[in-house]
């Protein structure tokens, strides 16, 4: 996996880009990375990134990653940032059948003891 391209569509390797992000060697710096590096992990099933990265104000119990659907492509329209809170918005392609849906979301993330989390999202 880790040569193979990031998930996120970055253009990266995976090791170069949320790799490190999914197993703790490296801390977000951006909301935006944040959100590439939660996206990865939907298409990855990586349920452990996912609740670490989760508000504990809003994050489920558990999270059943059994009905994810096919991701296909992430694309982030814009990203806004101070010290405190973040927003970012954004279009997920996944594939039902032989369609192609799009979710499309505002996410807001939170900084709790210097590290970004996910709050909540305003599906579209
Ligand atoms: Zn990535």
């Amino acid at each position: 996996m880790s040569n193979k391209p990031c998930p996120c569509g970055s253009e990266r390797n995976y090791s170069d880009c949320c790799q490190p992000l999914h197993n703790g060697e490296q801390q977000p710096e951006s909301v935006e990375a944040l959100m590439r590096a939660r996206y990865s992990a939907f298409v990855l099933a990586d349920d452990d990134y996912l609740m670490d990265s989760w508000h504990p104000l809003t994050s489920p119990d558990d999270l059943d990653l059994s009905d994810n659907p096919d991701w296909v492509q992430l694309q982030v329209i814009s990203s806004e940032q101070d010290s405190e809170q973040g927003r970012v918005h954004f279009r997920a392609f996944y594939r039902d059948g032989r369609k192609l849906e799009c979710l499309e979301e505002h996410s807001e993330f939170r900084k709790v003891n210097g590290r970004w989390l996910y709050l909540r999202g305003d599906i579209q």
